[in-house]
């Protein structure tokens, strides 16, 4: 086993160390720093390492939270007036309060949180810019709804607490500004896992290493904490990571998934996120064809304009208030990953309904008295076949009708986008020229990778329709 313990208490940048110029003790594997990594610092491999092996754990005492900071009892006792929507009020302002703190034990980790200039997520871009690279590709929506919680929260929410507690918060220092900061901050460095009860504490003696989960048979969903986790957070993402962060009871462990060259970037997984998320969440996403978990959302408003347009009036609205009543469309969307449609059950509902003759509609709604639309239905058996009917092979067995009207929301969804592919194609290999300058600053460069790898997939979709 080796272990690198995080030394914490010094700055960051001193824990570039072992450097690769430097004699490292014996049993470290991992250097982290700027050379080697994909983007500013990240976590490099100094010696082969196998499937498997720990790269370093850090304590729990080591995390920064609202339950292990300065002001955990101020937090705790305002735990009621704290709750929001999000969640993340009581760390946002403990962040805070250690951040502005000159003498915070966490002052080393935290003087290296990144600048809107480094984290460039974004809740940080100007509308014009978002609307005109983003369009089409459900980024706008989810950051617009982001600033306006973060605003919302921070007024409502921390504002009041912060008045009420002056000894601890000063308005002329903890701004709106640096609470936006710092919610980026938590969106792009946090994770989150079940929280420790107290019992779950007292086990770790059992075994230190147990990994930290959900257990099948509780009843209760267990409360998830989000804490920033000093070393595990210089770590980098790609879909096809080679390590991963194990919550254990009194430690948290880095492991390696697969066999780790020397010279070779150790990379974590912030989850099985699509572009689009990443885009969101953490300001980069990856170049088509290296995320394997990407998706393109297919908006159902764009069904609903065509039903309007193809049924009467009164017959479009039935359908369509049936499917939202009865619960069977909760997504907003069609969702299409790799492999062809993940929301397979509401896809079928939907498109099974709103191509229904009007009789049949009728038929159905009067026979409807259950909430369940299928519980002894014909459709209670189908579950199984929808795997295989949605995934792209078993498209071409669909029904006709619902073929046409994927097809015609799909193709409608193609035109939203900013460029046609050809033009982005050619935007990516004129930044990938060496004799070229560059023509796309890095907001643009990400855009364009999200767009090229959703066009891709609702091209994908479109062929397996034919
Ligand atoms: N590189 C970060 C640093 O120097 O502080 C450490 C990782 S931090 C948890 C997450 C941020 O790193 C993201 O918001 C993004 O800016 C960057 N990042 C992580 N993985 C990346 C990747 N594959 N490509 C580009 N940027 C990445």
């Amino acid at each position: 086993m080796h272990v690198f313990m995080v030394p914490y208490g010094q700055d960051k940048r001193n824990y570039m160390y072992p450097s690769r110029n430097s004699p490292c003790p014996s049993g470290v594997r991992v250097h982290v720093g700027t050379e080697g990594s994909c983007i500013r610092y990240g976590m490099i491999a100094i010696d082969n390492i196998a499937e498997g092996e720990i790269l370093f754990t850090i304590p729990r005492e080591c995390l920064l939270h609202p339950d292990n900071c300065s002001i955990t009892a101020l937090l705790q006792q305002g735990e009621s007036e704290l709750q929001s929507e999000s969640g993340w009020v009581p760390l946002v302002l403990c962040l805070m309060f250690e951040y502005t703190c000159a003498d915070s034990k966490w002052r080393p980790y935290l003087d290296l949180c990144p600048d809107r200039n480094q984290l460039d997520l974004p809740m940080f871009w100007d509308r014009e810019t978002i609307s005109k690279e983003l369009q089409g590709t459900g980024v706008p929506d989810v950051v617009y709804r982001d600033v306006e919680n973060i605003c919302h929260e921070y007024h409502s929410v921390a504002v009041p607490f912060m008045k009420k507690n002056p000894e601890y918060f000063d308005l002329s220092v903890h701004t709106l500004e640096l609470y936006r900061k710092l919610v980026a901050f938590v969106m792009a460095y946090s994770f989150t896992s079940p929280k420790q009860t107290s019992e779950s504490a007292h086990e770790e003696s059992v075994d230190d290493d147990a990994e930290e989960g959900v257990d099948d048979e509780a009843e209760d969903v267990p409360t998830l904490l989000t804490m920033m986790v000093p070393m595990a957070d210089i770590l980098n993402h790609v879909a096809k990571n080679n390590a991963r962060l194990q919550f254990g009871q009194s430690r948290l462990s880095m492991i390696a998934t697969r066999d780790i060259n020397k010279d070779e970037e150790i990379f974590n997984t912030y989850g099985e996120l699509p572009n689009w998320q990443l885009l969101q969440m953490y300001g980069f996403v990856e170049k088509y064809p290296e995320n394997i978990y990407d998706t393109v959302d297919l908006p159902l408003i764009l069904l609903r304009e065509h039903l309007e347009f193809e049924l009467d009036d009164h017959l479009a609205q039935a359908k369509w208030n049936f499917l939202r009543d009865t619960e069977e469309m909760l997504d907003d969307n069609i969702i299409i990953g790799l492999d062809g449609i993940l929301n397979k059950w509401e896809t079928y509902q939907t498109l099974k309904i709103c191509t229904m003759t009007s009789a049949d509609f009728k038929k159905l709604e009067t026979s409807f008295v259950d909430e369940d639309l299928d519980e002894e239905g014909e459709d209670g058996h189908i579950e199984d076949s929808l795997e295989e009917l949605f995934s792209f092979d078993g498209l071409m067995d669909l029904p006709s009708p619902w073929r046409q009207l994927l097809m015609v929301c799909a193709t409608k969804h193609l035109k939203s986008f900013k460029n046609t592919m050809e033009e982005d194609m050619m935007l990516v290999s004129e930044e990938n020229s060496t004799c070229n300058a560059s023509t796309l600053n890095r907001r643009q460069k990400y855009a364009c990778y999200l767009r090229i790898g959703q066009r891709k997939l609702l091209v994908k979709l479109m062929q397996c329709l034919k």
